[in-house]
């Protein structure tokens, strides 16, 4: 019955283009890329995860990887100035005219005023016809972030997500689709979880007041079934309001 009511609302947005900048805020854990890709798949606008482009940036070796892998094996945040080099460079491609899907940008008050900076001085035209950034911020339950990251294991093959406590694979380490053996990020082991939640409280959780002041918040139950996030968050950002 939710699938059906998250279907009916994807349908009616369907029609819209020129999304604008959607900026998903909360801890490691709370479904941020889950609920990325159903965005990115309902707008046809691209998700944008740092954490992404950081590892990407480790697996290839390049300087910034280099640079960025000492702090994100200890779970704390990359250096502002090394994020936005980065960020600009994502943010100024073609794909990104009609609006962008930010996942884990910005994370600190510094970078959230780089953002609103870069957005107003670039020459973002296209995104003048869109509607004004939004920010959705997902609160979830510490015990529930704990079990998430924890059981967290994806597939290198097709990059399908399991956890072994809540959605399991059908054999134990293997995935459904290839049989490929699942593996487990780095910074998801208890040890680096614990700094990434505290690093978050510090650092990120002060940007709900940033946004709040400037009318731009949304407030999500992430603790609620999946489809009904997506409900939420699709419904938030078309009436701008919290559920
Ligand atoms: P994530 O995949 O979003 O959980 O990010 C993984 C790690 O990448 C974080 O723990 C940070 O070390 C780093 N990282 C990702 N995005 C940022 C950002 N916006 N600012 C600083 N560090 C970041």
């Amino acid at each position: 019955m939710e699938s059906s009511a998250t279907d009916a609302v994807k349908g009616q947005l369907k029609m819209v283009t020129g999304v604008g900048p959607v900026i998903l805020f909360g801890p490691p854990g709370a479904g941020k890329g889950t609920q990325a890709k159903v965005l990115m798949e309902t707008y046809g606008i691209p998700q944008i995860s740092t954490g992404d482009i950081l590892r990407e940036n480790v697996s290839q070796g390049t300087e910034l990887g280099k640079k960025a892998k000492v702090y994100m094996d200890s779970g704390v945040y990359v250096p502002d100035e090394l994020v936005y080099e980065m960020a600009a460079g994502r943010l100024s491609q073609a794909d990104c005219v009609k609006g962008f899907i930010l996942d884990g940008f910005p994370r600190t008050v510094p970078q959230a005023t780089w953002l609103d900076t870069f957005l107003g001085n670039r020459a973002f035209e296209t995104l003048k016809d869109c509607r004004p950034a939004v920010v959705v911020m997902f609160k979830v339950d510490y015990n529930a972030l704990l079990q998430r990251l924890t059981g967290r294991r994806s597939c290198p093959t097709c990059g399908r997500i399991y956890n072994v406590h809540l959605a399991p694979p059908r054999v134990p380490d293997k995935c459904d689709c290839d049989g490929s053996p699942l593996i487990q990020r780095a910074d998801d082991h208890v040890n680096v979880i614990s700094e990434r939640l505290k690093e978050y409280e510090k650092q990120t959780l002060p940007l709900a007041d940033y946004y709040r002041k400037r009318g731009r918040l949304l407030e999500i139950d992430g603790d609620q079934p999946v489809e009904k996030v997506t409900s939420d968050v699709l419904r938030a950002i078309e009436h701008g309001n919290s559920l």
